[in-house]
């Protein structure tokens, strides 16, 4: 795909571009526990969002889609942008109001964009588009904006386009590295490279083909409003509260009477899932195939009973996995409400259990599931075809 976006590059734009490669991410665990400045555990992939971009000597920016909506979107940096229809030019827009904002010195730039991340399936195609789009404009005009600082920007985005969304998927594609899961502390940011493999294993993604749009579907920030809304109870009988991160089990059943059990039974998910990602850790580094299956499938069902944001298709596909013996655990991926679920399969029965997998979903839901066998890859790079 890359070398065809050159191509198109050199035959609309005559010049040869900058090449960047963003990645999509997976998660192993930690699912809404970013905001809320507990732990996660994503990894970068092989599948992403690649741009060709050039400066043009102009004050005009050019941003066309390749392939996906085609729209050719075009930005003067003194003057408002003229409207478009394809639901990208948001965060496009979004990007360069902030990079203007902060004083970034901007200059025209054409950029073509085209990437092979399925959207909305919970591979986090809207993070790989908003860093690798700041990534590709800082590599392009010699701009130095760190990573750190392009997470913050593209997280900024999000939010103007309308997901209070945390900085997991960011910092995954920013800092992912081959065949390794980030372990991210999202309150200090600190984060720590866990082995990803486990021999006789392989992970797989199966795509349920249902279809979100976080930043249209309001659940997800209503989730959010739930655990804000905890933490301000919190706040009037503890000290020192700032995210559900400063609350414990114990602390969260002094208020049981005072919020709604939805709430609560939010929160709760929250804080068992960040003990969820502590134990999957070690499960990781201890090659405890057993384990990870058992934190997987309890991951599952909390999102699905407790916290509520699987759907009947995603609960279809883990409770056929349950019911097969080279599935050792499973779990919908993401945000929510669509998607994909990340399966964690026995090689040897690995062929079997897909096509099991699939055929028993077809015949339960009427759908055609895809599957992914990817690859754990490092993450935002500038691509040399060259090599
Ligand atoms: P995801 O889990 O894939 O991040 P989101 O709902 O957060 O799902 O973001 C999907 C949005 O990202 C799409 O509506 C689209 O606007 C944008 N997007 C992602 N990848 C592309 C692409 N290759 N081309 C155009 N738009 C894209
Ligand atoms: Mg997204």
């Amino acid at each position: 795909m890359i070398s065809r976006i050159e191509a198109y590059f050199i035959a609309n734009y005559t010049n040869k571009p900058l090449l960047i490669k963003a990645p999509g991410r997976i998660n192993i665990i930690g699912e809404h526990t970013d905001y809320n400045l507990g732990y996660v555990l994503p990894a970068a992939i092989n599948k992403g969002i690649y741009f060709a971009i050039k400066g043009n000597r102009s004050s005009t920016i050019r941003v066309e889609s390749f392939i996906t909506s085609p729209e050719q979107i075009i930005f003067d940096i003194a003057a408002n942008s003229t409207p478009f229809s394809s639901f990208w030019g948001n965060y496009f827009k979004a990007i360069l109001e902030i990079l203007v904002e902060k004083k970034y010195p901007l200059k025209g730039f054409d950029c073509v964009f085209g990437g092979d991340i399925p959207i909305g399936s919970g591979l986090s195609s809207s993070a790989a588009l908003c860093c690798g789009f700041i990534f590709a404009i800082s590599q392009a005009l010699h701009i130095k904006i760190s990573k750190e600082e392009i997470a913050i920007i593209a997280q900024k985005a999000e939010h103007r386009v309308g997901i209070n969304c945390g900085l997991m998927d960011q910092y995954a594609l920013l800092f992912g590295k081959k065949s390794h899961a980030l372990f991210l502390d999202c309150k200090t940011l600190i984060h720590e490279y866990v082995p990803i493999n486990i021999k006789g294993y392989s992970w797989v993604l199966i795509n349920s083909n249902i279809k979100h749009n976080l930043a249209v579907d309001t659940a997800y920030n209503k989730r959010r409003a739930s655990c804000e809304f905890i933490v301000k109870k919190m706040k009037a009988i503890k000290n020192n509260v700032s995210s559900l991160r400063d609350v414990s089990l114990a602390d969260l059943k002094k208020i049981i009477n005072e919020v709604s059990l939805v709430d609560y039974k939010i929160a709760r998910y929250v804080l068992e899932e960040n003990e969820r990602v502590l134990k999957m850790k070690l499960a990781l580094k201890n090659g405890n195939a057993e384990g990870i299956g058992e934190i997987l499938l309890d991951g599952h069902w909390a999102m699905s009973k407790e916290f509520e944001i699987t759907t009947k298709e995603l609960d279809c596909l883990v409770d056929i996995g349950e019911e097969l013996p080279g599935i050792i655990g499973s779990r919908m991926m993401g945000g929510g409400f669509g998607g994909c679920t990340i399966n964690l399969i026995k090689k040897e029965l690995l062929n079997k259990s897909i096509e099991t997998i699939v055929s028993q979903y077809k015949l339960r839901t009427g759908i055609d599931a895809e599957v992914y066998h990817l690859q754990v890859a490092d993450g935002i790079q500038v691509i040399n075809l060259a090599q």
